[in-house]
């Protein structure tokens, strides 16, 4: 996601009309543009022209604008005015230049590359040494004295045009270029001679005729047309998709095309091409960083298929070089206020800059680099608030490995390119990824493993634990993506060797399969054999919390977290959690020694039975209940009465069918196996299989459910069973009367689930009252307490008015009320969502981003008419959306007192909350500054 910053001035896409101006010009000293121009010349685009204006040695072209791309996007072609325009453009560049588009002895070549308005590194595509043509790279060969560059640029040329504009597969170059190295019996591209590259390019030629039925053109015009609306197209691409939907980036938006003369990295050793950020982008430090290779087009650095060497390399070859980089970097930091990622060209000795943005970096980075600027005085503090993703805070609390759970063997060291730990089995391809580790909670982890990540791995980044690379840089797409992703990576490590045809990862004289398990520490580079244990990390690093304490003044909602069991509500406390927002109290169950008797609860199919296992609940329950509030010492707690979707609990039916068929053939041995399966259900010894395993069939026939999710769960079940609501009533005060006499500050909210009528409201809170009152005689000693209910159904928001008679407080369930408002199966979405997001039809999974125009309605209909009822009644939200940042943004538009989430986000939606409220002020006082 872009680094977030306070709403500058918003320049709009220019609408529609005839005398629209597609094309922008940049050179000479001057540009048509400027910095701000984002929406409509993609961030390239802008910081070119941006650059330009401020005098540096950029290489002139022009910028057409993201408005020619969408028009693209709706029709499949450009209206003529863009092509005029570009045509104008290009004749203004030639004469700028002295020469022309691919012709004469001197010819003018160019580069085509997209540029959105965010940074979408490596997600569409880019054409370069555009111009050439069977006679211009002879002038070419002429002009630099160089037959071998001039032939290599060619054959790069058709190769990318092949591939981006004419869609040919890669592989189909690669064989040829990988025969031709065979032949010459050489391993590196740069022994291939001038004449092998001749042979290739003949080669390519036949390639491109095969595959896509055309000659590669000669009109270098044609060749600029087509490279355009390739980038165009590219846009739409299944990478650039899931990249934008990963990251938030609206579809709409529309790339823009960055046209610009050439300038070679790879004319020889006066040559180099690199990348670097003012900061170091993974840990936030003040230094210079990144690298560059001798010799070598842009390509060969960002794609990480040679591995480059640090930056401050370049002052020993070209000291000169090197001090005039520095410089224009330092002014280019200033002059943005925000750390900056840049490319540059060497030619024979002369610096170009190509690109210069604000630097994706990790959330350590982030906050480091935030403090550093406001003690240098480049920014406000309240600037500094904005800086960093409330996302990235996960960065402060990713795990790291636990050196002491197993033996260490260290199998190599690569770049540490995203920091954390991981640990997984090991898979060679993306969509291997996502077969073995799956979208769902319980999945297997994995780590990548490749010789190098393009784009189309990113469906199975997305879904890995960590990333492992054997080439490439920290500035390699695997690097770029992951810290993006706050995922962790090591790349570029070089003893590996990484046989993705037959599935092997080999080093150190050791081989490796699919299925291995490897850990990773993305914070050294360390890659590590087999499975070692993860410690979690700690929220109390001091320049976090300095960070914190700037934000946190502007928070106006608070924050809760949602945990089951003290241990977590000891966790969430030390993020910084202010309550807990929701207790599932059927979590508390899953533990060993309980699950037993919630079963026998369940199956009881009398009240007598039920009472008799409830009674043993009851210790168990209190227990919890007491650990939790002594956790939250004085923070409410929201305890959820019984919420289980029934058949979480229950043997599945089918297995229980096929055990009974299979009992009379069974031995010894497998008796006593069966008897262990179902020793919770009450069988006791292989004498009770034969009756019992019936008789638990029976009672799972009278339980099972078609639709569980929307079956006997919620309020249902205490209202048809009220003895399990009195017991819970009974742990949560015997509990809380305990720890306030011994001095605790205890404040319960006892919250009704799934509720849908006030009289549901009505029945299951008189329960709760009266066992309260109880309580509290018996005792002796009274604590305060709230009742209240979650809105969860379109019926509960609808009716939220009635309901708020007898709730004292709402919170929002948004899982359910997502699953019941859209009529999603929470457990089955994933059938469908995978194309509705790819088709367009949603935007986002709306069960991790509240739908605001649906859902979110609702909630805010709710919370009016419940407060027109009950003007001090208490809102809140606790569906996985309470710690998403644009959902806890809307909560705070919509009034909400607090948000609650899981513990882990907890500091992310203390921030997002922030931000939103910070926002608001600074604009009311009138601005970014003060
Ligand atoms: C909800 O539905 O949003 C909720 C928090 O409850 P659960 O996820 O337990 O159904
Ligand atoms: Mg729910």
């Amino acid at each position: 996601m872009a680094t977030q910053t306070l709403p500058e001035q918003v320049v709009e896409p220019t609408p529609s009309k005839t005398t629209e101006k597609y094309v922008y010009f940049f050179g000479g000293g001057k540009a048509d543009g400027n910095g701000k121009m984002k929406d409509v010349l993609g961030g390239k685009g802008a910081g070119l022209a941006e650059m330009t204006n401020a005098g540096l040695p950029v290489p002139p072209g022009f910028t057409i604008q993201t408005e020619a791309c969408r028009e693209y996007m709706r029709h499949e072609k450009v209206s003529k005015a863009v092509d005029q325009q570009m045509d104008e453009a290009l004749r203004h560049l030639e004469q700028l230049q002295g020469q022309k588009l691919g012709q004469g002895e001197n010819p003018l070549l160019v580069s085509v590359r997209s540029g959105a308005k965010f940074s979408m590194p490596g997600m569409m595509d880019t054409i370069l040494n555009l111009g050439l043509n069977d006679k211009s790279v002879e002038s070419l060969a002429k002009l630099s004295n160089n037959p071998r560059f001039a032939a290599d640029s060619y054959r790069r040329l058709i190769q990318m045009f092949g591939n981006v504009v004419l869609e040919i597969e890669k592989a189909a170059f690669d064989e040829v270029f990988d025969a031709k190295k065979k032949q010459r019996k050489t391993k590196l591209d740069t022994d291939l001679t001038a004449k092998d590259l001749k042979e290739v390019i003949e080669e390519y030629k036949k390639v491109v005729k095969k595959h896509a039925k055309i000659d590669f053109p000669q009109d270098p015009r044609q060749q600029l047309v087509m490279a355009r609306d390739a980038v165009f197209r590219s846009w739409g691409n299944d990478r650039a998709k899931t990249y934008r939907r990963i990251n938030n980036i609206s579809d709409d938006l529309g790339t823009a095309v960055n046209v610009q003369a050439m300038v070679f990295g790879n004319m020889g050793e006066t040559s180099g091409t690199g990348v670097g950020f003012t900061r170091n982008p993974a840990i936030g430090t003040k230094e210079f960083y990144g690298e560059f290779l001798l010799n070598a087009q842009g390509e060969d650095v960002v794609s990480g298929v040679r591995t480059p060497v640090h930056i401050l390399e370049l002052e020993k070859v070209m000291p000169d070089v090197y001090n005039q980089l520095r410089d224009i970097t330092t002014r280019l930091e200033k002059h943005y206020k925000d750390m900056q990622d840049f490319e540059f060209t060497i030619q024979n000795h002369k610096l170009y800059m190509l690109q210069t943005r604000n630097g994706k970096r990790t959330g350590l980075a982030a906050v480091r680099v935030a403090l550093q600027m406001v003690d240098e005085g480049l920014i406000t503090k309240e600037e500094a608030i904005f800086r960093v993703d409330p996302n990235q805070l996960y960065d402060f609390l990713v795990p790291r490995l636990d050196e002491k759970s197993a033996k260490v063997e260290v199998l190599a060291t690569g770049l540490p390119a995203s920091p954390g730990a991981a640990v997984g089995q090991i898979v060679f391809t993306a969509d291997e990824a996502v077969e073995v580790a799956g979208h769902g909670a319980n999945k297997t982890p994995v780590i990548l493993v490749r010789a190098e990540t393009t784009p189309e791995d990113i469906h199975g980044m997305e879904v890995a634990a960590g990333i492992l690379t054997s080439r490439g840089g920290m500035t390699s797409h695997a690097a770029v993506v992951t810290r993006g992703m706050g995922k962790c990576c090591v790349a570029g490590a070089g003893d590996i060797r990484v046989d993705e045809k037959a599935r092997e990862m080999h080093v150190k004289g050791q081989v490796f399969k699919a299925g291995d398990w490897i850990s990773l520490d993305g914070t050294t580079g360390r890659v590590i054999k087999g499975k070692l244990n993860t410690i979690p990390p700690k929220a109390d690093d001091p320049e976090l919390l300095k960070f914190m304490n700037w934000a946190e003044p502007f928070r106006t909602i608070k924050v809760r977290a949602n945990a089951d069991v003290p241990r977590d509500a000891i966790q969430a406390r030390a993020f910084g959690a202010e309550g807990i927002g929701l207790c599932r109290t059927e979590h508390m169950f899953f533990g060993e020694q309980k699950i037993g008797h919630m079963r026998a609860m369940i199956l009881a199919s009398n009240e007598k039975d039920r009472r008799a296992a409830l009674k043993k609940l009851l210790p168990l329950q209190r227990k919890d209940f007491d650990g939790v509030f002594r956790a939250m010492d004085g923070f409410p707690v929201t305890i959820r009465t019984l919420d289980p979707p029934l058949h979480e609990f229950l043997p599945r039916r089918e297995d229980l069918m096929v055990d009974i068929a299979m009992l009379p053939h069974l031995d010894a041995k497998e008796k006593k196996e069966l008897v262990n399966k179902y020793r919770d259900y009450n069988i006791k010894g292989a004498g009770d299989l034969k009756k019992g395993l019936p008789a638990l069939l029976a009672r799972v026939e009278e339980l099972h459910e078609f639709n569980p999710m929307l079956g006997h769960r919620g309020c249902r079940l205490g209202i048809t069973y009220p003895e399990i609501t009195e017991m819970q009533a009974r742990a949560i005060f015997e509990a809380a009367v305990a720890v306030a006499k011994d001095g605790v500050k205890v404040f319960p909210e006892v919250m009704i689930p799934l509720t849908a009528t006030l009289k549901e409201m009505a029945n299951q809170g008189a329960i709760v009252h009266r066992v309260a009152a109880e309580v509290f005689k018996e005792k002796e000693c009274k604590v305060d307490y709230l009742v209240g209910t979650m809105i969860e159904l379109p019926r509960a928001a609808l009716v939220a008015g009635e309901i708020a008679a007898e709730a004292q407080f709402f919170s929002f369930g948004t899982n359910d009320l997502t699953q019941t408002t859209f009529g999603f199966s929470r457990d089955d979405v994933n059938k469908v969502l995978p194309t509705y997001l790819s088709e367009g039809i949603l935007k986002q999974d709306p069960f991790a981003v509240l739908d605001q125009e649906g859902v979110g309605q609702l909630v805010k209909m709710a919370t009016e008419r419940g407060r027109k009822t009950r003007p001090d009644l208490k809102v809140g939200i606790c569906g996985e959306h309470g710690g998403e940042p644009s959902s806890v943004e809307f909560c705070y538009r919509t009034g909400l007192n607090y948000v609650s989430c899981s513990p882990f986000r907890v500091l992310t939606a203390r921030l997002a909350a922030a931000q939103a409220a910070a926002s608001d002020k600074l604009k009311v006082e009138g601005g970014r500054t003060k």
